[in-house]
């Protein structure tokens, strides 16, 4: 029996036991993925590592693998919470004394069947076959345009600026989650610059195969035929929790969890992507699925493990790289009653968003530095001086 049963070898597994063993821990813990590979860190997938400016190496999670049994190509399949046993594809089980779920998301499918050159990007792997299907391929259509394939075209255009990338999607705006107008206009402007093409308010419908059965076109709702030899599916995922259906724990949206990482059966956590978790900040229940999330709560988590009771706190941030410009999304960046853009020049820009007279979230282009120190005066709660925001020859620092 394990003292410690962690379902999933990703981000937050490995930095939850790397956490644990920064902390002495020593009792048994044993880790469970479906994967071949040890844990890692997943935003390079879409950037330096389909770049080749990065190898696995580089993200790879430093674990003690003499201290862990662990578990490859282990898919757990079910769990049974009243006998505190987990089964394997192959039914096996293993019993634990505290379990944790940190099995992550997968990404929303278009099609149920597989299809030649239709690729999602979740693991190294897929991002190994589409790194090496970009390649050879000359008509390359992203669906959904969201931050996966926003960072993929930017990728894809660094390394092939000739391609032809085109992004699909059905709303009229780009990134209709995580996002604001603001960050739109400074995404899009890089995006257009790069010639990358947008067909917004458009489905695709079917795909028409060749002999081979591989993709030769996308046909979308107008019946309009596009050539299309890759087509790369960014729609957004969903948690991992067909696991624990028909158990109390259940939720259409991921496994509910409190500000400790706790979820309502005794023993049982969970965290990163599949963790519908308390915002404290937010004041309701968010499943944030950020690298952000995930590196905080395995540290928090890993705390309440060993008996020392942490809350969660962190304040939601997300960062995207696209074209070598970095932007930064900070706390609530919608609900708010006035802004104020810090313009520094042409690519240098944080805007500040307010709401009764108090700071809320911010949107940074390259200016990581604004972001930090706007994080402080968040969690500081602080009512700042506006008229001092606007000014940048003021430093963000004097008004901590
Ligand atoms: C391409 C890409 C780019 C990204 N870029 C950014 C970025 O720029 N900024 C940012 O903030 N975030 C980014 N993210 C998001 C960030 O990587 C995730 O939020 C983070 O990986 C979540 O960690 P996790 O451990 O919860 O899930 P994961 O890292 O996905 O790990 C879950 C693991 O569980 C395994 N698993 C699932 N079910 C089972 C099962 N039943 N049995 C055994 N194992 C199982 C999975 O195979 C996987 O190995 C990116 C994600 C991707 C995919």
């Amino acid at each position: 029996m394990s003292d410690i049963c962690i379902i999933g070898g990703g981000h937050a597994a490995g930095r939850l036991v790397n956490n644990l063993q920064k902390l002495n821990y020593n009792g048994n813990i044993d880790i469970f993925s479906e994967e071949n590979f040890l844990p890692y860190e997943r935003p390079s997938l879409s950037k330096d590592f389909l770049l080749d400016k990065k190898n696995i190496n580089d993200f790879q999670i430093d674990i003690d693998l003499d201290k862990v049994n662990y578990y490859f190509n282990t898919k757990i399949n079910k769990v049974d919470f009243q006998n505190k046993l987990i089964i394997d594809l192959n039914n096996k089980s293993y019993s634990y004394s505290k379990l944790i779920f940190a099995n992550g998301s997968y990404p929303k499918r278009i099609f149920d069947e597989d299809i030649k050159g239709v690729h999602y990007l979740r693991n190294i792997n897929d991002s190994i076959n589409i790194k090496k299907n970009i390649q050879n391929s000359k008509n390359i259509i992203l669906l959904g345009a969201g931050y996966i394939s926003l960072e993929i075209s930017s990728s894809i255009k660094k390394k092939y600026p000739k391609k032809e990338v085109t992004i699909i999607d059905i709303s009229e705006k780009i990134l209709v989650r995580n996002s604001n107008d603001d960050l739109r206009e400074l995404i899009l402007k890089h995006q257009r610059k790069n010639n990358v093409k947008f067909l917004l308010k458009s489905v695709i419908k079917s795909v028409q195969k060749n002999n081979d059965e591989s993709i030769e076109f996308v046909a979308l709702d107008d019946d309009k035929l596009l050539a299309c030899d890759l087509l790369i599916v960014g729609i957004g995922v969903h948690p991992n929790n067909k696991i624990i259906e028909g158990t109390d724990l259940y939720d259409d949206n991921g496994i509910k969890v409190n500000e400790f990482c706790e979820t309502s059966i005794k023993d049982v956590y969970a965290l990163g992507d599949v963790a519908l978790a308390k915002n404290v900040f937010l004041n309701k229940f968010v499943r944030e699925e950020s690298w952000n999330n995930a590196e905080k709560q395995s540290n928090i988590l890993a705390q309440n493990l060993i008996g020392t009771k942490i809350a969660y706190e962190e304040i939601p941030w997300f960062w995207t790289d696209q074209f070598d410009q970095n932007f930064q999304i900070l706390g609530e960046i919608n609900n708010f009653d006035n802004k104020i853009l810090r313009s520094y020049s042409d690519n240098k820009n944080t805007f500040l968003y307010i709401k009764n007279k108090k700071l809320i979230g911010a949107v940074a282009e390259n200016n990581g530095r604004d972001i930090s120190i706007i994080r402080k005066i968040l969690k500081k709660n602080i009512e700042p001086n506006f008229e001092k925001i606007q000014n940048i020859n003021i430093n963000l620092k004097e008004l901590l």
